[in-house]
């Protein structure tokens, strides 16, 4: 009996590390943190909510935080090299609206966000954090792929269930930065699975909490680490692990077939295997 053999996930060129971002909300201070991020390499998705762009929220903070969302026109080439998912048409509460009003929040938003940009929406983050099984199924037949919510992990788990997407952490963590140190320089021996990195947030809260200089340290950090982390989108990660799911063993595990039109990418303890669209490889012992 052969010892039972250890494949790992990799990502994109055999890299075992991703990071990506998700902002909420499509606020004017986006305009900074998209800069950070394209400053340090960093890719990340925006949830809009396309009804209430260009508009003035309520300030539910008190304080004078201006939380204006940017103009729709403005959208395209702020978020360009980014993702651009859903938050629901009007940031409704999916799970106190009724269904009817639930399906029209996520459908017309997906269309108008895809009209604004021009291309596929794909992605969701839950307005309010608000979800049910209900929510979760509508998503799926409207053509969103995944759903992120608010609790996080403070792991870097890759999740089993898109549609309950828990983030590591939210950028005003206080340990973030020993986090961030733990993914990227932490026990090498922990780097043999495929870890994500995710941090959420909402870009007007380095107005609120004045601390620009949280997204500023952990972007240029992680920037260093460029060559062994793949940064991406939402939709690039989910649409690369559902892929790399897709894998037909043999009954043996000893050849595995990519069914899918992405290059997947597996390890085992003694190589790193590139598996192309359509191929199979036989897995040396
Ligand atoms: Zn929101």
């Amino acid at each position: 009996m052969k010892e039972p053999r250890m494949d790992q996930m990799r990502f994109p060129g055999g890299l075992s590390k991703a990071l990506t971002f998700s902002y909420d909300d499509g606020v004017l201070q986006d305009k900074r943190l998209v800069s950070i991020l394209n400053r340090n390499g960093l890719k990340g998705t925006f949830n809009l909510g396309s009804a209430v762009l260009g508009k003035l929220e309520p300030n539910a903070f008190g304080g004078a935080v201006d939380i204006t969302r940017l103009a729709p026109g403005d959208a395209p080439a702020l978020y360009a090299g980014h993702e651009v998912a859903g938050h629901g048409l009007y940031h409704s509460s999916l799970t106190a609206i009724g269904s009817g009003a639930a399906l029209y929040e996520i459908i017309e938003d997906r269309k108008r966000l895809e009209d604004l940009i021009g291309g596929m929406v794909r992605g969701f983050a839950y307005p309010g954090g608000s979800y049910s099984e209900d929510a979760k199924q509508m998503l799926k037949y409207a053509g969103y792929e995944y759903a992120r919510i608010v609790p996080t992990t403070g792991t870097f788990a890759i999740p089993n269930d898109f549609y309950e997407w828990s983030g590591t952490a939210h950028h005003n963590d206080p340990n973030l930065m020993q986090l961030a140190h733990d993914f990227f320089e932490g026990d090498k021996r922990m780097a043999f699975r495929a870890q994500l990195f995710y941090l959420w947030g909402h870009a007007y809260e380095f107005d609120q909490y004045d601390n620009w200089n949280v997204i500023e340290d952990f972007a240029s950090y992680a920037a260093q680490f460029a060559d062994s982390t793949w940064f991406a989108t939402n939709i690039e990660i989910c649409d690369y692990v559902k892929s790399f799911r897709k894998l037909i063993y043999s009954a043996d595990a000893s050849r595995i077939y990519n069914p899918t039109c992405i290059t997947l990418w597996l390890a085992n303890r003694r190589d790193v295997y590139k598996i192309e669209p359509g191929e199979t490889v036989t897995i040396k012992e």
